[in-house]
């Protein structure tokens, strides 16, 4: 019998079709249905390297919210997100968001700070995303962690794989205390230590594109697939929700990058499932 089988909280998969915050390419859109045929794709199973089982009873799809058609750069979309996070977290369902770009981050940590102020983020990306503004775009997806901990929606934002600090990014990083790994530091084999519960951010060119090449922003030098997986397995205290952003399907003429995804979103629904049996 899975240990999972008599849970009452279960994991909602819900997607957030919406790119107009990014900078350089459009598609990332389009990601939600591709990750979730790869979840479930009969190339596979859905077993969890921790031995929880995945299925419809305890996996609970809540659909796609997509932005109005043309809409421009901007935070029109982002009450919509918060709204639809916050209603699953009412209904004591553990959120797992699928990109979208990455400013949908900012309204989910929104709905999540409401309910839990004292959540750490553990957040994977090439990129720290601590911009003020990014040409022009306060909703902009290299901004979602400067808006965050401005309005202390986090009590701690722990960043791995970064490899484009600059200087305004450095003394945002020093201004709001973010524990930066950069990716030259990174170790393997040392787990991340938290002492509350954790939302988990998973920007996929965090990763280095020879294992997610799928990205709008392909920066070398990257987390393997591995690495990333162990840092999750790594952490002992509850992960509440988490979101994987910025797959741009338009880039991934293969579809592993889709595969990347799903095997992030598998593990991390097996890692809170596992959590809560
Ligand atoms: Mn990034
Ligand atoms: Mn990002």
């Amino acid at each position: 019998m899975p240990r999972n089988a008599a849970t009452a909280v279960r994991v909602a998969l819900v997607g957030f079709r919406s790119d107009e915050n990014s900078s350089f390419l459009r598609g990332a859109a389009e990601a939600p249905p591709l990750i979730r045929s790869a979840l479930w794709s009969e190339s596979s199973n859905a077993s969890t390297e921790s031995g929880v089982e995945l299925s419809e009873a305890n996996v609970h799809d809540a659909g796609d919210f997509a932005p109005t058609p043309g809409a421009a750069a901007g935070d029109a979309f982002f009450p919509t997100i918060e709204r639809a996070i916050a209603g699953l977290l009412d209904r004591n369902l553990a959120p797992i968001s699928l990109g979208g770009d990455h400013a949908i981050t900012y309204p989910i940590l929104r709905a999540f700070a409401r309910r839990h102020p004292r959540l750490s983020i553990l957040h994977f990306d090439a990129h720290p995303d601590l911009y003020d503004e990014f040409e022009g775009n306060r909703a902009s997806h290299a901004c979602p962690f400067a808006r965050i901990m401005e309005e202390g929606l986090a009590a701690r934002l722990v960043q791995v794989g970064l490899r484009t600090i600059n200087a305004h990014q450095r003394a945002q990083i020093e201004r709001f205390g973010v524990e930066a790994i950069a990716m030259k530091d990174f170790r393997e084999g040392r787990p991340i230590a938290f002492d509350g519960p954790v939302y988990v951010s998973f920007d996929m060119d965090g990763l280095d594109p020879a294992f997610a090449p799928g990205v709008s922003h392909r920066e070398p030098g990257g987390l393997t697939t591995r690495q990333a997986l162990d840092v999750i397995a790594g952490v002992r205290v509850p992960i509440l929700g988490a979101d994987v952003v910025e797959f741009n399907p338009r880039m991934d003429p293969t579809g592993i990058t889709a595969m990347v995804c799903a095997k992030l979103v598998k593990e991390i629904a097996g890692k809170m499932l596992g959590e809560v049996s």
